[in-house]
């Protein structure tokens, strides 16, 4: 196979302290194997050799695909950024190095726009190439909603690998969603947005007002996907329903799932699909506002207590608070400390004072 190329130098005083605290940090995305000048990385897009030099860091990186490579580029710029603290001059050379268009970017274009529930809008988006968000390993991508009125400027990729945003005027609105469909034939993808709040949060109000042909940027795929797990308990709210429920629709006919999803009324309900053996439970809200109901804690604690369950991946997708919590009840449970899980914090509730409710009690299907 083509292996695609491309180093760069970075000169930099403090060689040794930014080489310390990249590969620290890279370890959490990566397989960092240590050697005597620096490192090697192992990730999902390729392999990345850093090593310190007289004065500096020499970066090289291998990857199958001039996509995967140009990934790397943007991941090793903005994190040497980051972490130099200063300005470091950087220009890669070798296999797209003139390459100026962000590799996981696209343009989509606004087909239709519904009410799959009062709450929840489905928009059906016409893109470039859908073959990316096909499987299972990458859910999410990140929406960039261009300002009213204004022809759209995109972001692109510097000489150093960093991203150009555009600013002020031209200043794009990012949000990250999951893709709940893919149909790679017809290169459509779908989106299922939340409509909350009164108005004024750019997401809510671009799914509530989204107009044919409307064309708005992707980033992604990205992010985490259906976990690799034949026994599954998933837990969230409307924000990680389309998640939740591409999961199951994708689930092989020989798992299993115990799914509770946290709704504001019986009318946020949505059917889900699956051949798996799948049994929801919905939960409902009632007026106690997003992120504030303890049920999805009362849930897990339940849940969690139960011995027999220890061996389930647990995926569970709401408020980041909530989603602390929940960590924190599994890092308290040693029956559930046993099991993988992967707990995400989808969005952040404006107060930070949490007061817990009483919680409604779920119905079953
Ligand atoms: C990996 C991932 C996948 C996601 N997938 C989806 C998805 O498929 N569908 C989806 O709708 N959302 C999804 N989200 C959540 C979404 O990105 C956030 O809800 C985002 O904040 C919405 O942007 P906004 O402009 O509407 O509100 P913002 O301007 O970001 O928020 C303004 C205020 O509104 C409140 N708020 C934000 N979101 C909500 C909410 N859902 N309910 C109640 N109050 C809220 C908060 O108090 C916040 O401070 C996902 C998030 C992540 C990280």
């Amino acid at each position: 196979m083509t292996a695609f190329v491309t180093t760069t130098f970075l000169r930099f005083k403090n060689a040794e302290r930014l080489l310390a605290e990249l590969l620290t940090h890279f370890a959490e995305h990566a397989t960092v194997i240590r050697t005597d000048s620096g490192a090697r990385l192992h990730t999902s897009y390729g392999t990345v050799d850093i090593a310190r030099q007289q004065e500096g860091l020499s970066v090289g990186v291998s990857s199958r695909s001039a996509g995967a490579l140009a990934m790397i580029k943007v991941f090793i710029a903005e994190h040497v950024f980051q972490f130099a603290h200063e300005p470091v001059a950087m220009v890669w050379s070798g296999d797209g190095a003139d390459e100026r268009r962000l590799p996981n970017f696209q343009r989509l274009r606004v087909l239709a726009a519904s009410s799959v529930t009062p709450r929840m809008r489905r928009i059906t988006f016409q893109c470039e190439d859908a073959a990316p968000f096909v499987g299972e390993s990458h859910y999410h991508a990140r929406l960039l909603i261009p300002p009213q009125g204004r022809a759209p400027i995109w972001p692109s990729l510097a000489a150093s690998g960093r991203i150009i945003w555009p600013e002020g005027k031209d200043a794009l609105t990012s949000r990250v969603y999951s893709i709940r469909s893919v149909e790679p034939a017809r290169n459509i993808l779908t989106m299922d947005i939340v409509v909350h709040g009164q108005g004024g949060s750019p997401g809510a109000c671009f799914a509530k007002d989204a107009r044919e042909d409307a064309i708005v940027g992707v980033l992604g795929p990205g992010g985490g996907g259906r976990p690799d797990a034949g026994n599954l308990l998933l837990l969230g709210d409307e924000t990680a329903l389309p998640t939740i429920a591409r999961m199951l629709e994708n689930l092989p006919s020989t798992s299993s799932a115990d799914v509770f999803i946290e709704v504001e009324d019986e009318g946020e309900e949505q059917m889900l699909v699956s051949n798996a053996r799948v049994r929801i439970n919905w939960l409902h809200r009632h007026g106690v506002e997003p992120g504030r109901s303890a049920r999805l804690e009362q849930i897990l604690r339940e849940q969690a207590a139960r011995e027999a369950e220890a061996g389930r991946f647990v995926w569970a997708g709401c408020e980041r608070g909530q989603a602390e919590r929940l960590r924190n009840i599994l890092g308290e449970r040693s029956s559930m400390r046993r099991s993988s899980h992967h707990i995400m914090g989808f969005w952040t509730r404006q107060k930070a004072a949490y007061e817990p409710v009483e919680p409604a009690q779920p119905t079953s299907h």
